[in-house]
């Protein structure tokens, strides 16, 4: 990466000098390749970019999956089994997340849950394949992907309770 050019960057962005106080700035810019990046200014125009840690979303399987410690298969900070690879769209945001907890941390707002008339909706993504299943077919799939059969935690079943309202 031209460390350069992402100084310019951010300066520019913030329209300050070098050599500002310190400070922190996040912006959006594709060419990061991540559309959040944080960044700390120090004095004497010595930035740092914050790591993958610090981002809130990234793309599984081209489809934006918000939370912490997200990894390409939806594992996350709370939940990172071998078998925690689905994350849930939630009706609030629209958004895909890991778990509820990943929700309450990055969201803005208090979940909504599922209702029993919108089970036909997809709202299940499968981090092994990026299948997306509706309710319904993740509620009677036994705990795996309709497409890839890939197992999903059987123990998410005790807390379908914050996710639907059945
Ligand atoms: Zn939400
Ligand atoms: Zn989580
Ligand atoms: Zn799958």
């Amino acid at each position: 990466m031209n460390k350069g050019f992402i100084r310019k960057l951010a300066y520019n962005k913030m329209g300050i000098e070098g050599g500002a106080p310190l400070r922190r700035a996040v912006f959006s810019d594709r060419w990061l390749h991540s559309s959040v990046v944080h960044i700390t200014i120090f004095d004497g125009g010595y930035f740092q970019m914050s790591n993958a840690r610090r981002q809130n979303y990234i793309s599984v399987h081209g489809i934006k999956v918000y939370g912490v410690e997200v990894d390409h298969q939806t594992r996350c900070k709370h939940y990172h089994s071998n078998v925690d690879i689905i994350a849930i769209r939630f009706p609030c945001c629209d958004a895909y997340h890991p778990c509820y907890e990943c929700h309450k941390e990055v969201a803005d707002h208090p979940v909504a849950r599922w209702s029993k008339d919108q089970t036909d909706e997809k709202a299940i993504l499968c981090g092994a394949c990026g299948h997306q299943l509706t309710i319904h077919e993740y509620l009677t799939h036994k705990s795996a992907c309709s497409a890839c059969n890939a197992n999903f935690n059987a123990g998410c079943r005790a807390h379908y309770h914050l996710y639907f309202d059945l």
